[in-house]
C-alpha cells in the first residue's frame, strides 16, 4: 500500500452483538490515516470464519471492483473457485472506479483456514489488489515479495 491508496475495509464478527461495539472499524481508520491511505467504504458480516464464500466478504471485494455501485448479488456458489471467477469479472456499469485493495485487522478477518487464507492472498496478488493486515502491518500480497516470487513461479513453466 502506499499513500494515497483507496482500500476498503472489511470486519467479521462471531456474534451480532458484537457488531456494534466491535473496535475494528476505528482500528482500520487510524491504521489507514497513518499511513495516507483512505478508506472508501467498510463492509462487515456475523459470521464464522472458516467458511470464505460468504456475502459480507463478496460485498467487500466487489466494491473493490467498483465504489460506485451497490455490488450486485452473491450468486448461490459452494466452490471457491467459482466464487473468485465471478468476484473478478469487472462492473458492467461505464465508471467503474476500482479501489487498491482491502484493509483489515487480520487475516483471521478474511479466514480461519489457513491454506485458504494463503489462496486468497495470493488470488488478490494475482490481482494486483493489496491486502492489509494491521496485524503485519503491512499488505500481504501484491506488495510481498515472497507472495509476488510464489505467483510468478507458479504461473511460469
Ligand atoms: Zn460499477
Ligand atoms: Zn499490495
Amino acid at each position: 500500500m502506499n499513500p494515497g491508496s483507496r482500500l476498503i475495509g472489511y470486519f467479521r464478527v462471531s456474534k451480532r452483538d458484537d457488531l456494534y461495539t466491535c473496535e475494528d472499524p476505528q482500528k482500520l481508520e487510524s491504521f489507514c490515516t497513518k499511513k495516507g491511505a483512505s478508506i472508501v467504504s467498510t463492509e462487515s458480516e456475523v459470521s464464522a470464519g472458516n467458511q470464505i464464500v460468504r456475502v459480507g466478504l463478496w460485498k467487500a471485494l466487489r466494491k473493490m471492483l467498483c465504489s460506485q455501485c451497490e455490488p450486485r448479488q452473491m450468486p448461490m456458489l459452494n466452490q471457491y473457485e467459482d466464487w473468485m471467477r465471478e468476484l473478478n469479472k469487472s462492473c458492467s456499469c461505464k465508471s467503474a472506479k476500482p479501489c487498491d485493495g482491502i484493509v483489515v485487522t487480520d487475516m483471521r478477518a478474511v479466514t480461519t483456514d489457513m491454506a485458504q487464507g494463503a489462496r486468497f492472498t495470493l488470488d488478490l496478488c494475482a490481482a494486483g489488489k493489496h491486502l492489509v493486515s494491521l496485524a503485519e502491518e503491512k499488505c500481504l500480497s501484491c506488495c510481498n515479495p515472497q507472495a509476488v516470487a510464489f505467483l510468478r513461479k507458479s504461473i511460469l513453466p
